[in-house]
């Protein structure tokens, strides 16, 4: 069992090892980080710094587990097992709720009503998928068939970032056990503890020794970055930002990896006079402030239609101001702490660059009175700002959008499209035809119309051009954990 949790009035103890073979352990010199609060500054635990030793023990014990039992698992069994850590995620819902608030800083309403359930989801749906999951084959007249046979990629590398740790995690994981996979998983450095009790949770759920293994530390130059280059690794699942992402695929190029990449965005989110503005706003809210903004699909640029662009800003701006901000176990809080000082540093930097950059603060850009201790920034609204500037262009990853007025269809497409990133954009309208046009124009992976974060796993889920490589989600996920051989026999 992982060492002891202690769990009072919030307060935690708890020291993050790795999870290889089936056990808990220590790096081999000892190493150790501080896993810190991000709303009160505190240390939660020690983490154990993983580095070339762990990785490799964790690799080679992934490598040896590919041929032992989990192989010879029969599919039923295998479906039987990846239910069963959803089931147990969910058993363990409020201890996990509890460990990700106080890891990542978010709403604990929100761990436990999005992040942990919806990780148990994540095993329960590739469990059911994989029980219909078939492959392809072709007759070529009289002459010969051919079907494809599907099998695992073989280790794979599982590297993740902080905002969403446990949910992200197990939408990879799931696949990649479905698949029949081995894994070794590095969490993100700021947010431990839900992937570590991750392993004792697959183990009780029945998941062979090796099959699963965990290593902690950091990326460049470290755990990381030898996961991503390591000659044994089959293929790399990184989500994280688009600069690391470039690194990884130079490591990875040496053995030639396959690779699946989710990366950062800078998200439009198009606002036309049509639509129900009382419905605009209220998800609205969320996608830009929901989880301190730091959501990869949060619709940090904002375009609003110029006859409702001031009613639409007052709304916004007074239904904003009324978003509580502080302590993520208080049940009224909408806003928590940023993930860390660094980060919120980053963050306020870019307020500063938009006043540089001719724009204004409508409400926000300021830590609220009282709470100087967490990395708390209240949301934070900019108008007056272009498409050249920084702050419309770069992703923040934090509770700060941009406004900006429009008069035409096509000039709101091209400004959505100025960008080198292409994750997700929302577009709101009654305009059935319109709604069809504007969303076959935008260069993004997802589009939601009247709408945002509204996911059904079957559906492909990534990013265009420097937002992601792949798709995830159903079949799109078996296609990346899976390698497919064709057979053709000759009639
Ligand atoms: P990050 O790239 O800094 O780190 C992500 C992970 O990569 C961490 O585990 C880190 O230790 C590791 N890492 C860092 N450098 C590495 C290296 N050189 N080699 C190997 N591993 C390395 O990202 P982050 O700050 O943790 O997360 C925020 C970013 O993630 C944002 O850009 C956000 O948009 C993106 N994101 C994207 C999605 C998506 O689905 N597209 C989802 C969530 C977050």
């Amino acid at each position: 069992m992982q060492s002891q949790i202690l769990l009072e009035k919030n307060k935690v103890a708890f020291d993050c090892k790795h999870f290889i073979n089936g056990q808990y352990l220590a790096s081999k010199g000892g190493e150790v980080f501080d896993n810190i609060n991000p709303a009160t500054q505190e240390i939660l635990g020690k983490v154990s710094e993983g580095g070339n030793e762990e990785i490799d023990l964790a690799v080679s014990v992934a490598r040896r587990a590919l041929n032992g039992p989990w192989k010879n698992m029969t599919t039923d069994n295998r479906i039987a097992v990846i239910r069963r850590i959803g089931d147990i995620i969910l058993e363990r819902r409020d201890e996990l709720a509890i460990l990700e608030s106080l890891d990542t800083g978010k709403p604990h309403w929100l761990s436990n009503s999005l992040d942990i359930p919806r990780a148990a989801f994540n095993f329960h749906f590739f469990a059911d998928y994989l029980r219909s999951l078939g492959t392809e084959a072709y007759q070529t007249d009289d002459i010969a068939i051919n079907y494809a046979i599907r099998r695992p990629v073989g280790v794979v590398g599982l590297i993740n970032p902080w905002n969403l740790p446990l949910l992200l995690l197990t939408w990879k994981l799931a696949p990649c056990l479905a698949a029949g996979n081995t894994a070794v998983i590095k969490p993100a450095e700021l947010t431990p503890m839900t992937a570590t009790l991750l392993g004792e949770i697959c183990k009780e759920a029945g998941v062979p020794d090796g099959v699963v293994n965990i290593v902690h530390g950091f990326g460049p130059d470290s755990a990381g970055a030898y996961l991503s280059e390591h000659s044994d690794v089959d293929a790399i699942s990184f989500t994280g930002e688009t600069a690391t992402g470039k690194t990884i695929m130079n490591s990875a190029s040496k053995t030639l990896k396959k690779l699946s990449y989710e990366l950062g965005g800078k998200n439009p989110n198009i606002i036309f006079a049509d639509a129900n503005l009382d419905e605009v706003i209220e998800t609205t809210l969320k996608s830009s402030f929901i989880n301190q903004g730091e959501v990869c699909m949060c619709g940090s640029r904002i375009y609003v239609e110029r006859p409702v662009y001031e009613e639409f800003l007052n709304k916004f701006v007074a239904k904003t101001k009324e978003l509580v901000v502080g302590d993520p176990f208080n049940p009224q809080t909408k806003v928590g702490a940023l993930i860390s000082k660094e980060h919120f540093n980053r963050v306020k930097s870019y307020i500063k660059l938009a006043i540089e950059e001719g724009g204004t603060i409508l409400t926000g850009g300021k830590q609220p009175e009282g709470l100087e201790r967490g990395n708390y920034l209240e949301p934070t609204i900019i108008t007056g700002v272009d498409r050249n500037c920084r702050v419309v262009r770069e992703e923040i990853f934090g509770p700060v959008v941009t406004v900006i007025p429009f008069d035409l269809e096509e000039e709101v497409i091209a400004q959505a499209n100025d960008t080198h990133y292409g994750l997700s954009a929302s577009l709101w309208t009654n305009d059935l035809r319109r709604a069809h046009r504007v969303a076959g124009q935008i260069e993004a992976g997802i589009i939601w119309v009247n709408t945002w974060f509204l996911r059904d796993l079957r559906t492909p889920f990534g990013g265009m051009k420097q937002s992601g490589i792949g798709r995830e989600g159903g079949v799109h996920s078996f296609e990346f954990y899976s390698e497919l051989s064709n057979v053709c026999i000759k009639l």
